[in-house]
């Protein structure tokens, strides 16, 4: 099978080598996908997944992400794979949709009928360590030895821990913004050895130095507007499908931030169908945080489509340039998800059409509740992640999702990513389901009347 990379825009023609390091088209400026030529693969392969899964023969056989490989083969062409293939020892994506009977009630659907799968169990704490795994190996396929990127917390952690494990820990240099970095993030970080240069300023501003900065010094880019970054995540819905036995649930629901996830499920779910390994597209719901709403702006007020690679360019430099003008920053509590100058939107708006998508926007008291319930639930997971359940509520409540349908939500990350957050709900009594910690003095009478009360 051919790979090669090319650009997103249906009219330029621009096709290019894998075997070089690209995230623009050089011809129109727009993102690249990463594209194959071929037949694809047969309906058994579906088989030799779950085989491999249960007898691995190799760590790559074990990971999550490669034992998928056939669906994203770009290295595999020498059929020397396993020279260059990027894995955490095997663990990266051993995640699988879950029922959780609270989270259930709460967004009002029926508990045999809805999923949440969570990448929060990755060996970083994030769905990243499925990119990553790809993106680590198109740059090992490349010969880089130093990666960067730009990142509000995961994108850092993931990356810094496989530098670490593959190129060695000064290999790796990570921008953060000042203004807000979830601190178990920024722990892992620093703890997996890599430089943290944190720049004046919020992520969008440390991913336009980024861009910057990699090309400058010729670092190999590790951020998801890197299509090979999106071909690792494209495994999170093979392991949904898997999950379901291969039958395509009616909605997927997931945060939207850079819209990297957006746009590798999308594709994923093209070339399975266009492979004929699915029957229909599931429709995906993308759920923005109030205080960083770009995508809803554009597809809810501004109206802008794909419109088969026709999008309406002056449209959206028009809406960045008010932006500009009202220096209007994202501000949110899901630091995730912080992002007003999405990398991906294009794609993002191309799954949109392709899934007849929706996008909604859910406050941070309406994320923190569902982030509550999923505690609730004896899981966990950060601010941005619950985001999904409060949108799902919502769009229940509108009647978009019907309570007949299978519906999965994706929780991108661990909830001890961000543990001030956590405390910060739970010690103010005013929130819905607060779960205050009792103050009492060191005597036996005090604890005794605490205990029982
Ligand atoms: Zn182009």
């Amino acid at each position: 099978m051919k790979t090669s990379l090319k650009c997103i825009i249906p009219t330029c023609d621009f096709e290019g080598d894998i075997n070089t390091e690209m995230t623009k088209c050089p011809k129109c400026g727009n993102l690249l996908d990463v594209i194959y030529s071929g037949k694809g693969i047969p309906h058994s392969f579906l088989e030799l997944f779950k085989r491999r899964k249960a007898t691995p023969q190799s760590i790559f056989d074990k990971s999550g992400v490669w034992r998928f490989r056939e669906l994203l083969p770009f290295p595999l062409g020498d059929g020397n794979y396993e020279q260059v293939l990027v894995s955490l020892d095997g663990k990266e994506g051993q995640t699988s949709p879950f029922k959780l009977t609270e989270v259930a009630k709460y967004v009002g659907l029926n508990k045999e009928r809805f999923y949440l799968q969570f990448e929060g169990d990755n060996p970083t704490g994030s769905f990243k360590d499925n990119g990553m795994a790809a993106c680590f190996t198109h740059a090992k396929m490349l010969g880089k030895t130093k990666v960067v990127c730009a990142s509000t917390g995961n994108t850092a952690a993931s990356m810094a821990a496989f530098a670490a494990n593959e190129l060695g820990a000064m290999g790796a240099l990570v921008f953060v913004g000042s203004d807000k970095i979830a601190i178990g993030k920024l722990a892992q970080s620093l703890e997996y050895g890599a430089k943290v240069i944190q720049i004046k300023g919020d992520f969008d501003d440390a991913m336009k130095k980024v861009l910057e900065i990699s090309k400058k010094e010729n670092i190999y880019l590790m951020n998801s507007v890197n299509p090979f970054r999106l071909e690792g995540q494209k495994t999170i819905m093979y392991r949904l499908l898997e999950g379901l036995g291969w039958n395509t649930p009616d909605w997927v629901v997931l945060p939207g931030g850079n819209l990297g996830n957006t746009s590798a499920f999308g594709k994923a779910f093209y070339e399975l169908k266009k492979m004929g390994l699915i029957e229909k597209i599931p429709r995906i719901a993308i759920i923005n945080s109030k205080g960083a709403d770009t995508l809803h702006r554009i597809v809810n007020e501004e109206k802008i489509i794909w419109n088969n690679g026709e999008v309406d360019f002056e449209k959206i430099e028009k809406f960045y340039g008010t932006m500009d003008k009202e220096d209007r920053k994202a501000k949110t509590i899901c630091s995730a998800i912080e992002i007003n100058r999405p990398v991906n939107l294009l794609k993002a708006l191309r799954t949109i059409e392709l899934s007849k998508g929706v996008v909604r926007t859910v406050t941070d008291d309406e994320t923190l509740d569902a982030k509550a319930i999923v505690g609730r639930n004896g899981f966990g997971c950060e601010p941005a992640s619950a985001t999904t359940i409060a949108g799902i509520k919502n769009l229940v409540k509108e009647g978009i999702i019907k309570k007949s349908e299978v519906v999965v939500g994706i929780l991108t990350g661990n909830q001890l990513k961000d543990p001030v957050a956590t405390i910060d709900y739970h010690k103010d009594k005013r929130h819905k389901f607060a779960n205050t910690p009792v103050q009492v003095e060191n005597d036996l009478d005090e604890i005794t009347k605490a205990v029982s009360g």
